[in-house]
């Protein structure tokens, strides 16, 4: 059997042992077939069943998680944590809470984050959790009970040395907050087993920041091997949740300008650039839809979703430079994809887990004149700056702002040139796709070989 149809017959066999799970089956396909020159050149991979056992968690826990809401009424959820692979170190992912939480979209996430957080060069396996619970709505006490159910459950699982959650979308630090001090009481323990903590009890520095400026990182590394650099660009943000606003934020900092983000509600065009702290304000004190922003800023017009052209996300039909999808997966498809190209578009950096379509992946991998990043490299700075929090966690330590982002920077840099010198090696120059895959996989993998069939 060819490496190619070897593949496709695993690519066949989770379909059947996992029906219905698409998300996931996307996020395989991605990464199996790009290992193909790989696992062509190097036998060792298919002699030790590396690809039949890295496709399947080592461990799955799904739970019940019930609390109460504010009239008093018991409301049950489904909770889950995939620990995916720890040949790297303990599991690390984050937890999400959304309504379309179910096992496909934690195990996609969790494949995810294995190659992710090789990546980093960090010592983290993979993992994610998360429940289908709308954190939308719900007042602080309702919060404050769901993050302690959840924990209820979770605290068995987790630990420092063994697998450590953080946040996602719908988990931001009230959440990581409240399910800590869960987990302190429930334990009797103070350690790092979650990070994205409060600045004054354990968290690190940069953490908020770091997926967004580690995004921007590599936007800035992809367009500098060209001789080119993010002065003066336009650039469309989809998203408008942690990782969205410090992606704008970076990209000020760097001479460009965000003329874009978007939440559920629909998108916000700012032909001004995008206001920070207006955006912060909105979406972290309030809580509320981006129609505020454009009630607040007469230079920003706001497009609710009901006007988009069915079957596309109309934030990509904006003219831009560059383009950051940072909300969530399959936000940008062949069709949005194609209309940023032809209006002019040639940089598209994912800061969210997934956002791309394979057919939108495709099309960008086929234009000479176009770089991707993405999102296993790219966004892989959150991830980073927790592996940051953890060691200093573990050594009692707090650094500076300036050392936390530095280390984040020399971490995006070195994810930039790891997958760029893969994708030479492979005779694939600038695909990032490909190189980021394989430099991830191949530490893993190896790591797997060594720790004997376990
Ligand atoms: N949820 C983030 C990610 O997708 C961060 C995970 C973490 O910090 O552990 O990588």
């Amino acid at each position: 059997m060819s490496v190619h149809e070897y593949i496709s017959q695993t690519l066949e066999n989770i379909k059947k042992s996992s029906p219905g799970q698409t998300t996931f089956l996307q996020a395989a396909t991605e990464v199996l077939h790009t290992l193909e020159p790989l696992l062509t050149r190097e036998k060792k991979y298919l002699d030790h069943k590396i690809i039949d056992r890295i496709v399947m968690p080592e461990r799955t826990t799904m739970f019940r998680v019930t609390y109460m809401n504010d009239k008093n009424e018991p409301c049950s959820h489904f909770g889950y944590r995939v620990e995916f692979n720890s040949a790297l170190g303990p599991y690390k992912g984050g937890l999400r809470f959304h309504p379309s939480v179910c096992l496909d979209i934690i195990k996609f996430l969790g494949f995810e984050q294995i190659f992710k957080n090789s990546l980093t060069g960090l010592n983290m396996g993979g993992g994610k959790g998360g429940a289908n619970f709308d954190p939308k709505g719900k007042s602080d006490g309702e919060i404050m009970r769901f993050c302690q159910a959840f924990m209820n459950e979770l605290y068995k699982l987790i630990g420092d040395v063994k697998d450590v959650p953080a946040g996602d979308i719908g988990v931001g630090g009230r959440e990581i907050g409240y399910m800590f001090g869960q987990y302190k009481k429930l334990t009797n323990r103070f350690d790092g087993s979650l990070t994205g903590k409060g600045l004054n009890w354990g968290g690190s520095l940069v953490r908020t920041e770091a997926t967004g400026y580690g995004s921007v990182y590599f936007a800035q590394e992809m367009l500098k091997k060209q001789n080119s650099s993010l002065e003066g660009k336009k650039c469309s943000i989809s998203g408008a949740g942690n990782v969205a606003i410090y992606t704008a934020q970076k990209l000020y900092q760097l001479g460009a300008l965000p003329i874009t983000v978007s939440d559920s509600t629909g998108f916000i065009y700012d032909s001004e650039g995008i206001d920070v702290e207006l955006l912060k304000r909105i979406k972290e004190v309030e809580r509320k839809g981006l129609s505020e922003y454009a009630a607040a800023k007469p230079s920003a017009k706001f497009t609710p979703v009901n006007q988009y052209k069915a079957g596309t996300n109309a934030v990509w039909s904006v003219p831009c430079d560059a383009a950051f999808p940072s909300a969530t997966q399959n936000e940008l498809n062949l069709e949005d994809i194609k209309t940023l190209y032809s209006n002019g578009c040639r940089l598209v950096c994912e800061g969210a887990n997934m956002p791309s379509t394979l057919e939108a992946i495709d099309f960008m991998l086929a234009q000479k004149d176009f770089l991707f990043g993405p999102a296993k490299a790219a966004n892989a700075g959150g991830v980073a700056t927790s592996g940051l929090e953890m060691a200093q966690n573990a050594s009692m330590q707090k650094w500076t702002f300036d050392e936390v982002d530095s280390k984040l920077h020399r971490i995006m840099t070195n994810i930039f040139h790891d997958s760029y010198d893969t994708s030479v090696e492979f005779g694939e120059p600038g695909n990032l796709v490909l190189g980021a895959n394989i430099a991830g996989f191949r530490k893993v993998a190896d790591a797997m070989i060594d720790q004997g069939y376990v």
